[in-house]
């Protein structure tokens, strides 16, 4: 299995609870403008601190989709079984 790759966007902090999407889209243009949404988006639920998993509260990887809920597969099917639990 190949490590995840960042996906061209990068998350930097410069303190003072600043945080920078750099996005680098030269090398794949055709796909650029969705890169550049998808980091927009990132950024967007990084400042309403909502770019974490809604499982265990781990910050989300920038490789993940910009819509993703959970910081991997386990944490999803915990909350998945826990939804059904509390539906009895
Ligand atoms: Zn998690």
């Amino acid at each position: 299995m190949p490590a995840p790759d960042l996906d061209g966007v990068y998350i930097s902090e410069r303190g003072e609870g600043r945080i920078t999407v750099t996005h680098e889209g030269y090398l794949w243009s055709n796909s650029s403008q969705n890169r550049f949404k998808r980091a927009v988006t990132i950024l967007r639920r990084l400042q309403r601190n909502t770019w974490r998993c809604d499982w265990c509260f781990e910050d989300l990887q920038t490789w993940r989709r910009a819509d993703a809920r959970y910081c991997c597969e386990g944490c999803r099917k915990r909350a998945a079984r826990q939804r059904r639990f509390w539906r009895g």
